[in-house]
């Protein structure tokens, strides 16, 4: 297979400057350097400068690198969470985040739908006394995206609890005003087409605050990456351990590759891709796009079911090249997922279009 092209949700094809960003490290022998050095300072500054100015981050919030999504889900849990969650769980991803949050020994409550199904916002109902809320933007394992506005909403009825958001494949089009969230965060191996051992956790300054108070009544607050020491070394451009120094540096170049093309550019251009997708989707009797509610279908990660089932049409369009996602866990056999990240070009999905009629 020459030359394939990853439709896959997570880890997905790369971002194409990422050859060019990787061969400039090497040459300046990136991955050899001190993480305590004046070199990286400027590149931990350069990559969160650049994460600031493409996803609008709020400037009093703090920018943290971890090793990936489900450490971050962990790292918020321990340092943001006394006794009680809630969770908004309608498939694999945000089940683990409510998982994560039973194993850490808290009292973590749920309000769960379908597979495939949003949720109906006026009902969902939580606890006055809940801590941390606990959202998905984009559930990978079904194709079901969120609307910012009814996140806000939550903001809105619930003033006391933080919010923690998983953008994980969502970014970085996602179109959300990060300012009414307490934690947002992501991996770099799904939208912004990068090899996976990466998380960036977005910190507001409440969500410090509480980690401070729980740090004083709590007696185990979690490991090295815990909030306060992740913040004692961020202000010194600094990580507690040696990290991914390599792949900060990537990260900041392809950050900056993004704003260079335009955020708006770029939201445009998959949403002209999702509506190709979904247009012949909905149009072919073979499939069935498993989202059935427009306004909660996402246009990352698009979920399909196929007629018949769906792992012969996963290998043929293997051998030729494309690589789709097979459907997640107990829907293996019978959806394909299909990612649309901006390193998917509408020639890709035209191409994988004409395959599957
Ligand atoms: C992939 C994914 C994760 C887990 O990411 P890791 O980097 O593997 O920890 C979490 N949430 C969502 C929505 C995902 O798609």
């Amino acid at each position: 297979m020459k030359n394939p092209i990853f439709f896959t949700p997570g880890p997905s094809q790369l971002f194409p400057t990422y050859r060019r960003h990787l061969a400039e490290a090497l040459e300046r022998n990136i991955p050899s350097i001190s993480h305590r050095s004046d070199t990286f300072h400027k590149i931990f500054n350069d990559t969160t400068s650049s994460l600031r100015t493409l996803l609008s981050i709020p400037k009093d919030f703090h920018i943290f690198f971890v090793s990936s999504a489900t450490e971050a889900m962990e790292q918020i849990i321990q340092s943001s969470v006394k006794e009680k969650s809630f969770h908004l769980v309608n498939g694999a991803f945000s089940r683990l985040f409510y998982t994560i949050a039973l194993a850490h020994g808290k009292h973590a409550q749920k309000y769960e739908v379908a597979a495939g199904m949003g949720f109906d916002f006026p009902n969902v109902h939580i606890p006055r006394d809940t801590e941390l809320l606990c959202v998905t933007h984009n559930e990978t394992s079904t194709g079901v995206s969120l609307p910012p506005d009814r996140l806000y909403d939550l903001r809105v009825r619930y003033p006391r609890a933080l919010i923690a958001l998983d953008i994980v494949s969502s970014v970085p089009c996602v179109n959300m005003d990060l300012s009414r969230f307490d934690t947002i965060f992501f991996s770099v191996q799904k939208g912004l087409g990068l090899p996976a051992g990466l998380g960036v956790l977005i910190v507001s300054p409440r969500a410090i605050e509480k980690a401070q108070y729980i740090e004083k009544r709590v007696k185990t607050v979690g490991s090295f990456h815990r909030f306060t020491n992740l913040l004692a070394y961020a202000q010194k451009y600094e990580t507690p351990e040696t990290p991914n120094v390599l792949e900060i540096f990537l990260l900041g170049n392809v950050a900056q590759d993004f704003s260079r093309i335009g955020i708006q550019a770029i939201r445009k251009q998959i949403t002209e891709k999702a509506t190709l997708l979904y247009t012949f989707f909905d149009h072919d009797d073979h499939y069935t796009p498993f989202v059935t509610q427009k306004i909660f279908r996402s246009p990352t990660v698009i979920v399909v079911g196929v007629a018949n089932g769906s792992e012969r049409l996963v290998s043929s369009l293997s051998q030729k090249g494309l690589v789709v996602g097979k459907g997640y866990k107990e829907f293996k056999s019978t959806h394909i997922r299909i990612a649309n990240f901006p390193a998917h070009t509408a020639a890709h999905m035209k191409r994988l279009i004409s395959e599957l009629t």
